[in-house]
């Protein structure tokens, strides 16, 4: 494909002499705040409550004080323009004048941008995706035929111009033309966006002669997309737009920044280009050959910039000075931007002192990346206490008794030797039928309802002691009680307890089991203004008592229709955790998977009969690389039948999925063997039914009849449509009714009045 074709640009070869390279730097900076000052900021600026000079102070200071923190760390060189109100993807469709023709019209630019970032009453918002492995929502550019690039650098100029005006090294970091592209979606019947980077190009050069003039010396540009597959030809593309960019004249040195994984054929095409530096991930990409560099800076990245580990000092040194003849020069950073990872470990202060020495947050990260430069450029003895330091937690580390636990490894063997199948799945269907005899069509929920006010003010209140934990759990046994008296008013046939008591899916397990610590600050962007706190697993993962069966129990007892259990998986529990990183992922799955079942067979006890375990993250650890997927999927698919296996075939499992494309993963979704499958569908129209079908998929499956994530109160006539479609597809006795996923972030109101019509739409249907 040529499509360069259209752009004509002044050829301009730079002589191979190596551009000024620096020797320390990260990728990019975290923006909420060490506070999530910016949260709070934003949230209050879209309620009217400040105004937009009182939040662009706000984000100024939060600029100023990571600028100065970084620079006073010891990097020479300090990505700017990775602050963002938003996203740095929705910053990219601003920047090269690519905001869909529906906001346009909204006056005021800072509206707008959040207008496109989360819509408006009229307007409705850019789509979200976890592109990588991370948990972080990239807002999905939406490229049309009526979509024409304009340059509009004035962010970056800013941003440039401030941190030059603080006296510090500044490089600008951007999202890369192919990246961009790559990551933005067709919309009115546009071909593939990348089809349209040679129009991106001149806009990408006229920028780097902005930059050159502003005073920028070096300017990165991230392509992370270079580790997928996302791109058939990405290397080609590469070579071909990095030749261009790097023959404009009066251009600064130019940083290719790539992360979360190998480049494989994109490493030489880079290096065939007169760009100035690359900046590779070796951490993700652990053993990623090198060669091809020698007229470029290696920007390396040693030091784990999305996990929470202290860096083994001594081996990351051995291993930059492995690299050193492989490149010009090498410049010591962060595998990825620390935008993935907390803050700083100060507030931790809860945490015993083996563990918070085993840690490094985003400020200890910039420390080992000075250090490892120290060390690099000569200067080993100036900084031999902080060796001395990391040796010894990685010793403590290695000999601490809460990584091994013989009894739990011992207990996982056995286990997993007696097998993880259930009873043939017609058998299993037999039995439930005999004992849960559900009506066809059967209604239920994904598990939550609505965290009220009061949910909310009672945890806070316990946190903060004003109320003991006998007083909480007696509101929230309150809370299980009007949910339970709802659901039978509305005539649903499955019910849940509604998971008042959680905070989090996630953190609520964490908490319960041993190997996991929490952190008390350790917030990390999520998207937007939304933040999360991975708990943080650390050692072998033990069950101390049952987790959920007071709640299951408690809630069964106030009703005669079956209460259906509710755990969270164990890929989910670790795609949204921190995770040791000295053993493989399958085995801290299997580990947590041992936990759940021990938790299913509880319940099994205790007389629940149906029991869901959601997996809503299992799209989301799916490795980069096509070849590296299938082996994921065998073991996340094993952990998930590690989890359910334990109880007897009259028990009906649950799962439930959402939050992503589910084409990669269908065989998956049929392997996990659940029962029933309750899956997003509503805005896909149901088409992952048809791929269920298209493998053969045979049991039962609930596809979400509504999109829980509008406030919006959907009429029975829309369900009974959306059944009906579904019942093309699937037999009537293996269609369950329920809605896209939990209920807990909408309104009482909505969720009676949505439950009510859905209840009604599957009772048209059944007649
Ligand atoms: N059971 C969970 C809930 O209803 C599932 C949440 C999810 O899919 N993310 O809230
Ligand atoms: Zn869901």
């Amino acid at each position: 494909m040529d499509v360069l074709g259209r752009c004509a640009l002044p050829s301009h070869l730079k002589d191979t002499q190596l551009s000024t390279p620096f020797t320390a730097t990260i990728l990019g900076a975290p923006r909420i705040g060490p506070n999530r000052e910016l949260k709070r900021a934003v949230e209050r600026y879209w309620a009217g409550r400040i105004d937009r000079a009182a939040l662009e102070e706000i984000a100024a200071g939060l600029r100023r004080d990571t600028l100065s923190s970084l620079a006073q760390a010891g990097l020479d060189s300090v990505p700017v323009n990775t602050f963002s109100y938003y996203d740095q993807v929705l910053d990219t469709a601003v920047l090269l004048g690519a905001l869909p023709a529906r906001v346009r019209g909204v006056a005021d630019d800072l509206d707008r941008y959040f207008a496109a970032a989360r819509g408006t009453a009229d307007i409705a918002p850019l789509e979200m995706t976890k592109w990588f492995d991370t948990n972080y929502h990239y807002l999905v550019p939406e490229i049309g035929p009526d979509t024409a690039f304009t340059l509009h650098p004035e962010k970056v100029l800013a941003e440039l111009k401030e941190a030059r005006t603080q006296g510090v090294s500044a490089r600008p970091v951007i999202v890369g033309p192919l990246t961009f592209l790559a990551l933005s979606k067709a919309v009115d019947g546009a071909g593939a966006p990348i089809e349209r980077l040679g129009e991106l190009l001149p806009l990408y050069a006229d920028l780097l002669v902005r930059l050159a003039e502003a005073g920028a010396s070096w300017v990165q540009f991230d392509e992370p997309v270079l580790v997928t597959d996302i791109l058939d030809n990405g290397a080609e593309l590469a070579e071909q737009a990095y030749s261009m960019l790097s023959g404009v004249a009066g251009r600064p040195a130019i940083l290719v920044a790539t992360y979360f994984g190998q480049l494989g054929a994109a490493l030489p095409a880079l290096a065939r280009t007169q760009i100035d530096g690359v900046a590779v991930d070796f951490v993700a990409g652990a053993d990623q050959p090198v060669s091809g560099l020698t007229d470029k800076l290696l920007v390396a990245g040693v030091v784990d910039g999305r996990n929470i580990w202290r860096t083994d000092l001594q081996a990351a040194l051995s291993r930059l000075d492995a690299l050193v003849g492989s490149a010009g020069a090498v410049a010591v950073s962060t595998s990825c931007s620390t935008l993935h990872v907390p803050y700083s470990l100060e507030p931790e202060t809860d945490l015993d002192d083996a563990l918070r020495s085993w840690l490094a947050f985003g400020a200890e990260k910039v420390r080992e990346v000075a250090t490892l430069a120290t060390a690099l450029q000569g200067g080993r003895d100036s900084v031999r206490a902080e060796f001395e330091a990391s040796d010894r937690a990685a010793a403590s580390r290695a000999q601490d008794p809460r990584l091994h636990n013989g009894d739990v490894r011992a207990r996982l063997d056995a286990v997993l030797s007696g097998g993880i199948s259930r009873g043939p799945a017609v058998e299993r269907r037999k039995a439930q039928e005999a004992r849960l005899n559900l009506p066809s069509l059967p209604t239920t929920t994904i598990g939550s309802f609505p965290q009220t006010v009061d949910i909310r003010k009672a945890r806070a209140a316990l946190v903060a002691g004003e109320i003991d934990e006998a007083d909480y759990t007696d509101r929230m046994k309150a809370e299980v009680e009007t949910v339970i008296r709802l659901q039978e008013d509305l005539g649903l046939d499955v019910l849940v307890h509604g998971e008042p008591e959680r905070n989090d899916m996630v953190q609520y397990f964490a908490e319960q089991l041993d190997g996991f610590f929490a952190t008390k600050n350790g917030w990390v962007q999520s998207y937007g203004s939304r933040c999360v706190r991975p708990p943080v697993l650390f050692g072998d993962v033990t069950r101390r008592q049952p987790m959920t069966v007071e709640w299951a129990t408690y809630a069964q007892t106030l009703t005669d229709k079956p209460v259906k259990g509710m755990l969270t998986g164990p890929v989910t529990i670790l795609a949204w955790s921190f995770v040791r990183d000295d053993q493989p992922l399958a085995d801290s799955a299997n580990q947590v998977a041992l936990a759940i079942r021990d938790e299913t067979v509880d319940l099994q006890s205790a007389g629940i009969a149906i029991i869901q375990v959601d997996e809503p993250a299992l799209r989301e650890l799916l490795p980069l690389r096509d070849a590296d997927k299938a082996e994921y999927l065998a073991w996340a698919v094993a952990a998930f039948r590690l989890s359910t296996s334990g109880v007897s075939d009259d028990i009906q499992i649950h799962t439930h999925l959402c939050y992503s494309e589910f084409g990669e993963v269908i065989g998956a979704i049929a392997d996990l063997d659940a029962d029933v499958t309750s899956i997003e569908a509503a805005r896909s129209h149901m088409e992952v039914l048809d791929d269920l079908n298209g493998i053969g998929f045979s049991n039962s499956v609930g596809p979400g009849v509504y999109d829980i994530h509008s406030p919006r109160v959907p009429t029975a006539d829309e369900m009974v449509t959306s059944l009906r479609h579904a019942l093309d597809a699937v037999p009537a006795e293996r269609l369950w009714v329920n809605p896209d996923c939990g209920l807990k972030t909408r309104k009482t109101d909505e969720v009676t009045e949505s439950l009510r019509n859905m209840v009604a739409a599957a009772v048209t249907v059944r007649g």
